[in-house]
């Protein structure tokens, strides 16, 4: 008997190493990457500022799965009707039970010019792109536009502010210099530079759309506090090479773009995230879990896509496919389907990075500040000693905290 997992973002590696500890010895169990890695992506903002955080985010799958067997390869297909998944190779990986975990890619609306011009952030290589962009950027005195305050823009442009200021020191003369000394490779800011304004933009009346009111009041707070010019109701039409156009006719000239706008299905689900029931199945063998699907829960409520979300789903999915698999075991035609559990979800609160601040809502509360940032240190680290990465935990506290590994400060 052989069960897949289709990717090994949050999503998949939680259910692989799940059902390693659950299934049978006997099943075979398949986990399929197009990396090979599994990518802490809410972190991946940070490296726009601190490359190295690229090392304490990127996780060999042989560290951190003990028994299943790990499978480098793009899937661009998934058929539920066949038990069918195939790999861009050619190779056809007929299931007994699978799990599409494929995540999501940035979405661009066809909006004339956008993904054209802009640079995404959803992997190591595009915090990269931006990051040499906008140094370019910051030492031409320019611009830079991150259109979408979701929780992946508002990091964004929280990072990019940071990095001007660490870059960018006033001198008494009320001129401004690149600080070639202020972050770990600071010696690819071409010199002389001076500044860098950055805007968010976003469409609805508020930024981080769909989240309590109080946390989005405190996240536009510390996005004004670290200097960014925070621009709701505004929507974006088109982009040029060098400028972003918006509904009602205003151009914001930019000399890094930034889009964060939104999400889509990856190509091997037709480019749509999956419509996926309570028990997160779309198929009789078949499940999606994180931004891979679209996911209403038992109470009809739109699960938001998150990293914790794709994580809740996982603990789930592996219960409902680990009783599929003891049922298709019994081999026993007269006997019941199982049934399968529902997920509901429900958040202990949400936290964000803005620069070297914070905004957490635990509950009722909205921290920011210290405390907010020690919080978030806090849960990264955790989920990296959840899988095993005790190493990785303590490297991304002290990139969290702003702690030199190598000094006195590291805990
Ligand atoms: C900059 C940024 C900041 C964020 N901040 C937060 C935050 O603060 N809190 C929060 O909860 N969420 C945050 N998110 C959202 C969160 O990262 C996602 O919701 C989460 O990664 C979804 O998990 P997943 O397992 O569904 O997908 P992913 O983590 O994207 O994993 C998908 C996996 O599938 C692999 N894959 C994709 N396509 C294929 C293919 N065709 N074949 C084989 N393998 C494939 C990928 O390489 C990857 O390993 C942030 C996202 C970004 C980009």
């Amino acid at each position: 008997m052989r069960v897949l997992v289709l990717g090994a973002g949050y999503a998949g590696l939680t259910l692989a190493r799940k059902l390693e500890r659950t299934l049978p010895d006997d099943v075979d169990l398949v986990v399929v990457d197009d990396t090979g890695t599994h990518l802490v992506q809410h972190e991946v903002h940070r490296v726009v500022r601190k490359p190295r955080v690229a090392e304490h985010i990127t996780l060999d799958l042989e560290d951190v799965l003990e028994s299943a067997t790990i499978l480098e390869g793009e899937v661009v297909d998934v058929d539920p009707d066949a038990n069918e998944a195939h790999l861009a190779d050619g190779t056809v990986l007929a299931y007994d039970a699978a799990a599409v975990c494929l995540g999501s890619e940035t979405a661009y609306y066809d909006l004339p010019g956008v993904r054209e011009h802009a640079i995404p952030c959803k992997r190591v290589s595009h915090a990269r792109r931006i990051r040499e962009s906008v140094l370019d950027a910051i030492a031409l005195g320019g611009h830079a536009v991150v259109g979408g305050a979701g929780l992946s823009g508002i990091q964004v442009a929280g990072e990019l502010a940071a990095l001007r200021d660490e870059h960018v020191n006033a001198d008494t003369d009320g001129e401004a210099t690149v600080d070639e000394n202020a972050d770990d490779d600071a010696d690819d800011a071409s010199g002389g530079g001076s500044d860098l304004s950055v805007t968010l933009l976003e469409m609805q009346d508020a930024v981080a759309p769909g989240f309590p009111e109080p946390f989005q009041r405190a996240v536009h707070d510390a996005l004004e506090d670290a200097d960014v010019d925070v621009r709701t109701n505004a929507t974006v039409e088109r982009a040029t090479a060098d400028a972003v156009e918006l509904a009602g006719g205003d151009a914001i000239e930019y000399d890094t773009f930034v889009w964060t706008g939104g999400i889509a299905g990856t190509p091997a689900t037709g480019g749509e995230r999956v419509d996926a029931r309570a028990d997160l199945r779309v198929g009789d063998s078949t499940f999606v879990v994180g931004d891979a699907g679209e996911v209403v829960d038992a109470d009809g409520e739109a699960v938001p896509a998150s990293a914790q979300s794709a994580i809740r789903e996982a603990r789930v999915a592996a219960t409902n496919l680990q009783k599929l698999v003891e049922h298709r075991r019994q081999n026993d035609p007269g006997a019941f389907e199982p049934t399968l559990e529902r997920f509901t979800f429900s958040s202990p609160g949400w936290l964000v990075s803005v620069g070297n601040d914070a905004v957490a809502q635990v509950g009722p509360t909205v921290l920011t500040g210290r405390a907010a940032v020690a919080l978030k240190a806090s849960v990264g680290a955790g989920y990296l000693s959840g899988i095993g990465d005790l190493r990785n935990a303590t490297n991304l506290v002290n990139d969290e905290l702003g702690l030199d590994p190598g000094t006195d400060d590291a805990p």
